[in-house]
């Protein structure tokens, strides 16, 4: 954004960085410092009303007020679940909705926040990516998802983790991803620090190694899926051309530069990839590699054929990669009665809008 455009045009807070802001001030003759105050007003003290900004000089709080928009989005769903965790259903400036996950263990409060609306990679137990991809977020639009899960939280507590693993694929909009994470790292944004943010990719080599270049130490988690290419290239129409062993070097680039042991997600798919064999030839792949494997029993989505396999499917590939030596978890479900899994809240308020005739939104849940 030029200068002069920014002096008298309407901008949106989240899409700027506190540089950026610092320019816009000193344009409408204030200092560059009211940059700081305004991002710690609505980052820190969570305060999205310029007029309750009340360290700011009265004109400026009214010129803020007039041309910055400080959230974008709003909320149309709002759904808590038993176990604490919450849902936010986003509406965009373009009537396009995204989701976010708030969770909560032990002194964690971790966010779950989208980077796109669908996503492209072709997973075929995956939700979000049914309809294909319909557009990347900006980074004022990834940036909002976690001032609006902030608010859900009394004063005294802060966001301690995030973990880019909602709708769509953060590697393929690299640029606005990190654009919104910088913020979230520095310490007028939301200070929390790369080694408590977890970036979680299908697997696109050439960007796994841009982001080990940028050097912050973020948590990479890979999802695997299949341990050889034919069965993958079924489960993640992505590998096609790409391949399992590109994927490897990259992430094993990605801990060379970083230092930061990579995981990997295994989604466990009943009868599809749950065998013996295949925990076998995981096995084989990682073995020699610092590496975490997460599995994650397949979260039900209704129009999708796939299920979660028993628990003593589960317990004999947990021992299997054990007996190898490698790092295994089998991953909680949360937020399991609010349709947790990253697209489906989206879906079924899609498909339940379209049934109606008179085009009103359908009722609002919890505070929404
Ligand atoms: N595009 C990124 C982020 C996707 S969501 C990626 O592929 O990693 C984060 C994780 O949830 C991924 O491992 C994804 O494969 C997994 N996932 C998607 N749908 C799921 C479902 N129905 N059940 C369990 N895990 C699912």
């Amino acid at each position: 954004m030029k200068l002069a455009a920014r002096e008298t045009s309407t901008f949106r807070l989240c899409d700027l960085s506190v540089d950026e802001l610092a320019e816009w001030c000193r344009g409408v003759g204030q200092p560059a410092y009211r940059a700081r105050q305004g991002f710690h007003w609505g980052f820190q003290k969570r305060v999205m009303d310029p007029e309750r900004m009340d360290d700011l000089p009265k004109p400026f709080r009214q010129l803020l007020g007039e041309r910055c928009e400080i959230l974008s989005s709003h909320v149309v769903r709002h759904l808590v679940s038993q176990d604490g965790t919450e849902k936010l259903l986003l509406e965009l400036r373009d009537g396009r909705t995204v989701e976010c996950v708030l969770m909560r263990g032990g002194r964690r409060r971790t966010a779950c926040i989208s980077t796109q609306v669908g996503c492209g990679m072709g997973c075929v137990f995956c939700a979000s990516g049914l309809k294909g991809l319909e557009r990347n977020l900006s980074r004022g639009e990834i940036l909002e998802q976690l001032l609006h899960l902030q608010r859900l939280l009394p004063h005294e507590e802060k966001l301690t983790n995030i973990v880019v693993m909602g709708m769509g694929e953060p590697l393929a909009n690299l640029g606005e991803v990190i654009a919104a994470l910088e913020r979230v790292l520095d310490e007028q944004g939301l200070g929390i620090g790369a080694r408590r943010i977890t970036l979680s990719t299908v697997g696109l080599p050439e960007k796994m190694r841009q982001l080990a270049d940028l050097g912050h130490p973020f948590t990479l988690a890979v999802s695997l899926h299949a341990p050889n290419d034919r069965l993958r290239d079924r489960l993640v129409r992505a590998n096609t051309g790409i391949g399992i062993r590109a994927i490897l070097e990259a992430a094993d680039y990605y801990f060379e530069r970083t230092g930061r042991r990579v995981s990997y997600e295994y989604v466990l798919l009943g009868g599809l990839n749950d065998h013996p064999t295949h925990a076998r030839q995981l096995a084989a792949l990682l073995e020699d590699r610092c590496a975490h494997v997460n599995l994650i029993p397949m979260n039900p989505v209704p129009s999708l054929p796939f299920r979660a396999p028993k628990a003593a499917r589960v317990r004999r590939f947990v021992e299997s990669l054990e007996r190898k030596g490698i790092a295994v978890t089998v991953r909680k479900r949360k937020g399991a009665d609010i349709d947790a899994a990253c697209g489906q809240l989206r879906l079924r308020v899609d498909a339940s809008e379209s049934c109606r005739e008179d085009g009103a939104r359908s009722e609002r849940s919890g505070t929404g």
